[in-house]
């Protein structure tokens, strides 16, 4: 039963009045098998009030000893994570000897042994208050310490940790001092690792990945280096201070949760990042925009930390304006804000419209176990999205000047919202609270309305938030194609008076994207993108036409039947690899699985198909460079639906190619075997064969998500007791539960989808919040869009027993639904 134990805000500032963490010593033992791990951690640290007491942190297999000033305490007192500390001292000297449990859910120390070679690997993610799982600490964000660690590992594994290190005898590894950090930034990774190292600006840098992952780590090297040196330039530039740690190394691991985890010096990067296949332009801008994103919290984050939980938007929001922004300036990807339309911001409208959101910044987060529940599209997308309005209000110049200002004033120590609002306002002139009370405290994504001659917008909450965008006119040429006739910048006031919107064949608010929006244009404007959208001359304008449509679909104003035209008619002569990888992966996933009715699905398959096939003819040859024919034969095998078309796909991988291309990589050959298995066209021993012929932690993802497709009674109960009744990884528990549900399988999955609702709970609580994720998002029957679904989900969260991650899941998951069953309603009419 993993540890639930949560610290409260109030015990936070509580103990970081009392306590003045001074150095930690942590030593870490990686040589006591595949089980445990020993930790011995040394932590020296003043008490202003001498006398008084308080909790230590340690979450052990076993508490070996615990000495305080000499005097050795009771290992038996430890209860749910926390052991009592009394009688301080002015100065106390704190030593923990422990055993810890390795993990296999990304929490705390995961262990993963590679099926490619049986090497095995740990490392540590001790993000919100997963650090104990590691070594004992006072742990929580405002109590920064300088860290001195010390590893022994097998003496043929490499150690990273946050620091530079070296290895002092076989086996033995010394890391230098860190400045003062959180300690869920404290970072360790090892194992038999392939290490590329360089150096740019005084800066040592490292790539680090499994060894069977080497040749291709090699292969992104140049690449990954590039946008590394680009993003320290770049942040260089517009930061005074300096990288203000020794080292940076980024460590590509496995089985990672996140995308990342900006620990200093030591970030970790889920090892999908190094391609092992085809990948398009998009895939590629991504991880570059994680990596950029990575550094941006070396500033934010790591040497200004939040005190506390409720600022996480500091560090993420943040982040994640400053990946695009510097992305986008600095390196090859110069459509990064394209991305952030087509697909980043689409997280933070899902996520501020449904019943669990909650303000960018919100007043007060209680504990850790709401903390967690909090990083979500709203923190990362919503907020990134606020500070590009912030940065249009102010001017960049200002809003640079007032976060250098916030970094001087709080560098290796800790700040709130409030003292970046007073930094803002000081270097800005401008009222940036009255700004922040409209954008961070409040919910509700606003909605922009062309009518009668203006554009006015109306919020769902009544709150209305100021806006400065563009608005971009466009008419048609004399050979019928459209062009921009001007655009203008709009400056909508937080009354709700609106302003006059120009008169054009196409009035498009928002169209350079500066806004969070939802657009609704005039019924003329609207009637010239449905015949006319590919023919916007703007990549990022049409974007926002796409988004406009995509949320009308999931705010039932528009049919689902509606957006499949405008995919069958644009779609087809889109050059933007953007935009239609995220139309049709919209257009695949809620549009054909979900929100169309059952009766009209195979049509829906068989236009998205025609739609893949045309763009499939017009890349033959594959010219354009971007991926955009790995888009179509992705489409192309995802919507195979009748016995031709599985026979097509199987002649495909007998040949081991698409016809005029690509040659069928491992992501491919599981995709197309999926597909196959999904429709009864390929089973076990095809399953069995790939499996054997390229082992590797992928081929085992890509058979569990196989076997769990089948469509066949034992297969589906043999993949529902891994799921939630056995031990899978996190990975594993992924793979099989998104293979679970198929839309094909309605009579087949009937009686699961009742069974989901009664044993989600207790299988979530056993397995603890990463699993919980996994269980509500791929493991949530989202096809079953019917009414009776929705009720079972309202009875299922009916239950008080169920986890914050749990419910948090649920509630997402069934306002999609909602929406599903509201479309497919419309799609009726
Ligand atoms: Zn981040």
């Amino acid at each position: 039963m993993p540890d639930l134990s949560v610290l409260t805000r109030a015990e936070a500032v509580e103990r970081r009045r009392l306590l003045d963490v001074r150095t930690v010593h942590l030593d870490l033992d990686l040589t006591r098998g595949r089980e445990v791990f020993g930790s011995t951690t040394v932590i020296r640290f003043g008490c202003t009030t001498p006398g008084a007491g308080t909790h230590l942190d340690v979450k052990p297999s076993r508490l070996h000893r615990v000495v305080l000033n000499g005097r050795e305490l009771d290992v038996d007192a430890l209860r749910a994570g926390r052991l009592p500390l009394t009688g301080l001292a002015a100065d106390n000297e704190l030593t923990v000897e422990a055993e810890m449990a390795y993990s296999h859910t990304g929490e705390g120390m995961h262990r993963f042994t590679d099926p490619a070679d049986g090497e095995d690997y740990v490392y540590t993610q001790s993000f919100l208050d997963d650090g104990p799982r590691v070594f004992a600490s006072f742990d929580q964000p405002d109590l920064k310490a300088r860290y001195t660690v010390s590893v022994t590992a097998p003496q043929e594994w490499t150690v990273v940790g946050n620091s530079a290190g070296r290895q002092v005898a076989p086996g033995r590894w010394e890391f230098a001092p860190t400045p003062a950090i959180s300690s869920y930034l404290v970072a360790v990774v090892a194992g038999p690792l392939h290490s590329v190292h360089a150096e740019h600006d005084g800066i040592p840098l490292g790539l680090h990945c499994r060894r069977s992952l080497a040749a291709h780590l090699d292969a992104d090297a140049a690449e990954l280096l590039e946008v590394t040196r680009q993003g320290f330039d770049h942040y260089h530039r517009i930061f005074r201070r300096r990288f203000a740690f020794d080292s940076y190394d980024q460590c590509f691991v496995p089985e990672f949760n996140l995308g990342a985890m900006e620990n200093p010096g030591c970030v970790t990067l889920r090892d999908d990042y190094v391609f092992r296949s085809a990948v398009t332009d998009t895939q590629r801008e991504h991880r570059a925009l994680v990596v950029v994103h990575e550094m941006a919290h070396m500033w934010f984050g790591d040497l200004v930390t939040m005190t506390w939980w409720d600022d996480l938007w500091l560090n993420e929001s943040f982040a994640e304006y400053m990946a695009h922004a510097v992305t986008a300036a600095a390196t090859r990807f110069t459509g990064a804000w394209t991305a952030f339309a087509a697909d980043g911001k689409t997280w933070g409208y899902d996520a501020d419209q449904r019943p669990s959101t909650h303000p960018v910044a919100p007043v007060t987060v209680d504990d850790t176990a709401q903390a967690l529940q909090n990083f979500d599209g709203i923190s990362y997308a919503k907020g990134a999205a606020a500070l590009r309005q912030l940065v249009a209000w102010l001017g960049e110049d200002a809003f640079l000047a007032g976060v250098n200002d916030h970094f001087d004033a709080h560098a290796f120590g800790n700040a709130t919202l409030d003292d970046l609002l007073r930094a803002l306002t000081a270097a800005s002139g401008r009222d940036v609270h009255g700004w922040a009370d409209r954008w961070l405290r409040t919910t509700g994504v606003d909605t922009l309305r062309v009518a009668d001659g203006r554009i006015a917008h109306t919020s769902a909450d009544g709150v209305l938030r100021p806006h400065r965008l563009t608005v971009g006119h466009y008419r048609r040429t004399a050979e019928g194609a459209l062009e921009l006739a001007d655009r203008v910048p709009l400056d909508l006031p937080a009354d709700g008076t609106g302003a006059p919107a120009g008169a054009a064949e196409l009035t498009l608010p928002n169209d350079t994207d500066l806004g969070f929006v939802k657009v609704r244009l005039d019924p003329g404007s609207w009637q010239t993108v449905r015949s006319s959208l590919g023919a916007v001359p703007e990549e990022l304008a049409r974007a926002v036409l796409w988004a406009s449509a995509r949320d009308q679909v999931l705010d039932g104003e528009l049919a689902p039947g509606e957006y499949l035209r405008l995919v069958a008619a644009h779609l087809p002569g889109e050059t933007s690899v953007h935009l239609v990888d995220a139309a049709l992966s919209f257009a695949r996933t809620f549009v054909t699985d979900c929100a169309v009715p059952p009766a009209e699905r195979p049509a829906a398959l068989a236009l998205l198909a025609e739609v893949c096939r045309t763009l499939l003819r017009r890349t033959k040859g594959g010219a354009d460079g971007t991926g955009l024919r790995l888009v179509a034969v992705r489409g192309v095998i995802g919507t195979a639906a009748d016995p031709a078309q599985a026979a097509e796909l199987r002649d495909w991988l007998a040949a081991g190619t698409v016809p005029g291309g690509p040659v069928l990589d491992p992501d491919l050959r599981w995709q197309l075997l999926l597909r196959l298995c999904v429709l009864g066209a390929a089973g076990e021993p095809e399953i069995a064969a790939e499996l054997a012929a390229h082992p590797s932690d992928t081929s085992e993802e890509g058979a569990a998500r196989c076997r769990a497709a089948l469509p066949d009674p034992a297969a589906k109960e043999a993949a529902w007791q891994a799921l939630f009744h056995g031990e899978l990884s996190n990975y594993l528990a992924a793979s099989t539960a998104s293979g679970l549900w198929q839309p094909e399988q309605t009579e087949l999955l009937d009686g699961l989808t009742v069974r989901y609702f009664e044993e989600l709970g207790p299988a979530a609580a056993r397995r603890g919040p990463a699993l919980a994720r996994v269980l509500t998002r791929a493991g949530f029957p989202a096809f079953a869009a019917t009414e009776r679904t929705v009720r079972a989900a309202e009875a299922c969260l009916a239950d008080p027993a169920l986890t914050e991650a749990t419910r948090r899941g649920l509630v997402d998951q069934l306002d999609t639904l909602r929406r599903a069953v509201r479309a497919r309603a419309l799609a009726g009419k």
